[in-house]
């Protein structure tokens, strides 16, 4: 092996003994290029060649490990030549067994009577006893002779790794064999002050990777190395923070309750205890100089909204601007109108910036004191808040609603516009655990764990498409109840080649269905002022029903609003039909959820079955995590921190809270 410069785990494969231009390119394929690839090339699976199955232990349906001679092979071909099946037949020592190729020909070519092979593969049939379609491996006959290379392939726990076309699983075997024993144990610790007493050294636990002693040792490994990635990641989110909390200023807003204290008087209910509590942690936050970074979480409907206000109250009293992110105009215009009865009679300025409309106080609040002039000012907007123009005066609070549309760089870019302002970001698709700690491993978390009391509960139904009829029926009597209603299209325009129903074309047959009620359309294609006329007019309850994509998927609050019928349910995530069900249930009324879907598969009957029996945002949110793996749950601008090679965040989430931890204290230190 020559030298290279740097780290002998930085040697690349190339200058390895046996490691040609050919070799090299098959390894490149695999994304190993130097020999610390190699050495975290892992395994896919492991086979215990300790001690081989004897045929009658075999159990049909279970896969098995076998190994024998090839004492006869054929191929037989049938449907005029299309199909075929090609078998050979090993002796074992305790019996014959058959593996078989389903047209697959070319498998001819690749075995030889006489040859030794190991087998593995899942048992189809006792009578023969049969394996189809096996992963196999040739035997040398000489292996057992060669003391260092056989203890590979044989007689103990063997790595099966990943391959590539024309790559032989027993060279690259020996290549990793000859990698761990003379490199495994340059492997350095990556955080020796961050300390796993119960687990291997990374050294060790590369070792074990490819070659356990015992099956359980293969768990321990992969513990260790999945414990170092998210070592890594939490080191970077908090090393990140501890950096901004360094340069940044004091901020101290301690507020005095001189705006608080009345707009709470005003407020038509009491704050929850829940709402108290992260109210309390947030304005802890605020009076220490060190810039707050803190999640506000909570289920739809949890009332996150009312908490930020009295937030950015703190600020205001403390003489700071407040900047407010939304991700949809419609929902800016709604904080907008709720910010503005809220903080009028304050004397506090509220604009607005999107990226259809500007305020400016002389035009939109005329009845403002003039005093007030010298008070800090709300800002409310959507992403245009990011793009120039907007100067953020003496900013020391950015809110983000909805944070989980955002990407973690719009978020830096609106902190940007001021000197380390405060954050609070709120979201409310609740993520599990274990990826609210990596994906939001930066920030404190506030849980808003129960709903306001005198909420209506929601029912939800699933429904085939041809029970329609009834459930227009149904929607019918509800609006005579003098209820209103949402109904959710996937798509505005029908678009080719797809059956979904678009919302401009079904707009009329909905009219006539609902007559003599008024029906209001909403999609994103409208202009900002059509949106927020339609908008009024289903808040004002001169819309009865509201025919809309889903652009009301976040935030919209229209209390009076108990049903909602989502057609082509099957298109939506689960987290996005939990989003929109968020919609209603917002009063005291009865609600109703309609999940119109054809369901073909079993899969996705459970996958929808989810939301009749739960409302829990948590438990759909682990729900969908299991289904669909975490990059789709995060969005693409954070997905990049939750791909690992060892580390699974579906199953971690002891690891990466007890990461969490000891980056914490290693930190603190
Ligand atoms: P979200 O957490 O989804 O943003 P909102 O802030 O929109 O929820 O609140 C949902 C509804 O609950 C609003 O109509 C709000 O006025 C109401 N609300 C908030 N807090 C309380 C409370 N403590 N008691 C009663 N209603 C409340
Ligand atoms: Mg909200």
């Amino acid at each position: 092996m020559q030298d290279a410069p740097g780290s002998p785990l930085e040697t690349p494969l190339t200058s390895l003994p046996g490691v040609g231009p050919e070799r090299a390119s098959q390894l490149e394929r695999l994304g190993l290029r130097t020999v610390e690839d190699l050495l975290l090339h892992r395994p896919r699976r492991y086979e215990d060649r300790r001690r081989l199955a004897s045929l009658d232990e075999l159990v049909k349906g279970e896969p098995a490990q076998v190994t024998g001679e090839i004492i006869a092979a054929g191929i037989k071909r049938f449907a005029r030549g299309r199909k075929s099946v090609y078998e050979f037949i090993l002796d074992t020592g305790s019996g014959r067994l058959h593996c078989r190729w389903w047209n697959m020909p070319f498998m001819e070519s690749k075995f030889r009577t006489g040859d030794l092979m190991a087998v593995y593969g899942k048992v189809v049939s006792l009578r023969p006893p049969t394996i189809d379609h096996p992963d196999t491996e040739t035997i040398e006959s000489d292996d057992a002779d060669e003391p260092g290379e056989s203890s590979i392939h044989l007689n103990r726990i063997v790595p099966v790794h990943p391959l590539t076309e024309g790559l032989p699983p027993r060279w690259l075997r020996v290549l990793i064999w000859q990698a761990v024993t003379r490199l495994g144990d340059k492997v350095p610790e990556p955080h020796p002050d961050v300390a796993l007493p119960d687990l291997p050294s990374r050294a060790d636990a590369v070792r074990m990777l490819h070659f356990p002693e015992e099956m359980d040792d293969a768990r321990l490994a992969r513990e260790r190395l999945a414990m170092d990635e998210f070592i890594d990641l939490q080191l970077n989110i908090q090393g990140r923070r501890k950096k901004l909390e360094a340069r940044a200023a004091p901020l101290p807003c301690a507020g005095d309750n001189r705006l608080i204290k009345p707009f709470a008087a005003a407020l038509a209910f009491e704050l929850t205890d829940a709402q108290t509590e992260a109210l309390r942690e947030i304005r802890a936050d605020m009076k220490d100089g060190a810039p707050m970074r803190r999640l506000l979480q909570g289920d739809v409907g949890s009332g996150k909204t009312v908490v930020a206000a009295i937030a950015a109250l703190t600020a205001i009293e403390s003489g700071y601007d407040v900047a407010l992110m939304a991700p949809t105009e419609i929902l800016a215009e709604q904080h907008f109108a709720n910010f503005q009865r809220w903080f009028t009679p304050l004397g506090v300025p509220v604009h607005l910036r999107t990226g259809s409309r500007k305020t400016d106080r002389a035009m939109d609040q005329p009845d403002l004191p003039i005093a007030s002039s010298q008070l800090s000012t709300l800002t409310i907007g959507t992403h245009a808040l990011i793009e120039d123009g907007f100067e953020a005066g003496k900013l020391g609070l950015t809110i983000i609603d909805e944070q989980h549309k955002f990407g973690v760089g719009q978020r830096e870019r609106l902190l940007r516009k001021g000197a380390y302002p405060h954050l609070l970001v709120m979201t409310a698709t609740p993520i599990p655990r274990t990826l609210g700690l990596t994906v939001y491993g930066d920030l404190d978390i506030s849980t808003i764990e129960h709903m306001p009391p005198g909420r209506g509960t929601v029912r939800t139904f699933v429904r085939a498409p041809d029970r329609l009829p009834k459930v227009w029926q149904f929607i019918r009597d509800k609006l005579a109840e003098g209820r209103q209603a949402y109904i959710v299209y996937p798509r505005v325009e029908e678009t080719e080649n797809t059956s979904l129903r678009a919302v401009t074309k079904e707009f009329k047959r909905i009219q006539a269905e609902l007559a003599p009620h008024q029906v209001g359309l909403l999609h994103g294609r409208l202009s900002a002022e059509e949106k927020d006329a339609v908008m009024s007019g289903f808040r004002e309850n001169s819309i009865q029903a509201l025919l809309a994509t889903t652009v009301i998927e976040v935030g919209v609050d229209v209390p009076n609003a108990t049903v909602m019928l989502v057609e082509n349910a099957e298109q939506f995530g689960l987290a996005q039909l939990h989003q929109l069900r968020g919609r209603i249930g917002r009063g005291g009324n009865e609600s109703f959820c309609i999940l119109v879907a054809e369901t073909k598969t079993e899969e996705a009957k459970q996958r929808l079955a989810i939301l009749e029996e739960t409302n829990d945002g948590f438990r759909i949110a682990e729900f969908d995590l299991l289904q669909r793996g975490p990059g789709e749950l995060t969005g693409r601008d954070q997905s990049g921190e939750t791909s690992f090679k060892f580390g699974d965040l579906r199953k971690d989430g002891r690891l990466v809270a007890r990461a969490r931890q000891l980056v914490k204290e290693h930190l603190r230190q």
